[in-house]
């Protein structure tokens, strides 16, 4: 079972060569209510381990047959840290990737084991994602498995915001009634106050569920965006947009809405109607819109702005 997959293309994180370290069935400390994998019940131990030897003899044909890609990825059907042979599995990586990045996507609940932050600070980049900074609400969303709590989570992403180097990623999934309530965005709004990340990606449900729940429209995403405090590097991901309805804004209404949450280009496509864009890029092409990029990503804020601007 071949354990590489792609590339596969990203305007976040360009061309991606992705490692699946449970390519025969879900593995994962979680069951999550909007899992693209059928339901399975949590573990916390990968019962089907796949030797270190195959997966790393399958990057290295991978990489052979697709030289010019640009970050390779560690996943799973499952949760990727789980694997027992990670950190030998990164070391050998480093010997062969050259100049290639090194990306992890994790759901962050093994992160408060010191070995596994120690492993995941060797990485490139990390995306961790935080779907709820609540125990009732955790656990309704994220179904974790016996002794996995999200005070240790939070405080363990938050710690290694501070001390990893690369570039970390959040991201938050959001289901309808579940983590949308104004009290969780308030909780995932403080703990998210003491992480120092490059982008926080919000999204919502886009292929069909392990559970019968429900995602958000992109006008619902928008406004829990702005509930954030406004020095977050926010970023609503574009697949959510297919479902927005345009609206009419005028110059002080864009400016306004640019002053509460920096907007990509498919925000402000989604958002504004086609005499709104014609207004928008009036105020850029007089200097009272501004760009800036955050790891591959293009947000526009008012020009003021710039020096409020987020850094790591
Ligand atoms: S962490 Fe990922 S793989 Fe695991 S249940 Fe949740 S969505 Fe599915």
């Amino acid at each position: 079972m071949n354990t590489i997959f792609g590339p596969v293309y990203s305007r976040r994180f360009g061309a991606s060569l992705g490692i699946d370290l449970s390519p025969g069935r879900k593995q994962c400390n979680f069951d999550c209510l909007y899992c693209e994998l059928a339901p399975a019940k949590a573990i916390m131990a990968q019962h089907d381990v796949i030797p270190l030897n195959t997966v790393v003899a399958d990057l290295k044909k991978a990489l052979n047959e697709h030289p010019s890609i640009d970050v390779i990825t560690i996943t799973a059907n499952g949760e990727p840290t789980m694997y027992p042979h990670l950190r030998e599995l990164v070391e050998r990586i480093d010997t062969i990737k050259g100049d290639v990045q090194t990306l992890i996507l994790s759901n962050s609940a093994c992160l408060s084991d010191p070995a596994v932050f120690e492993i995941l600070l060797r990485l490139d980049q990390v995306k961790l994602s935080l779907d709820a900074a609540t125990p009732e609400v955790f656990k309704k969303i994220d179904r974790p498995a016996e002794g996995i709590h999200v005070e240790a989570i939070v405080e363990a992403i938050q710690r290694f915001s501070r001390v990893f180097k690369g570039k970390l990623f959040i991201e938050i999934l959001f289901v309808k009634g579940v983590n949308d309530t104004p009290g969780e965005i308030a909780a995932l709004n403080r703990a998210l106050r003491e992480v120092a990340c490059e982008r926080i990606d919000i999204g919502t449900i886009d292929r069909p569920p392990a559970y019968p729940v429900e995602g958000l429209s992109f006008t619902e995403l928008h406004m829990i965006a702005g509930l954030f405090d406004p020095a977050l590097p926010i970023h609503i991901v574009s697949r959510t947009h297919a479902h927005a309805t345009p609206s009419t804004y005028d110059d002080d209404e864009i400016l306004n809405t640019l002053d509460k949450r920096p907007l990509t280009r498919d925000d402000i496509e989604a958002l504004f109607d086609v005499d709104t864009l014609h207004r928008f890029e009036t105020l850029c092409s007089e200097g009272k819109i501004a760009q800036i990029e955050r790891s591959n990503v293009i947000f526009y804020l008012p020009a003021k702005n710039i020096a409020r601007k987020r850094s790591k």
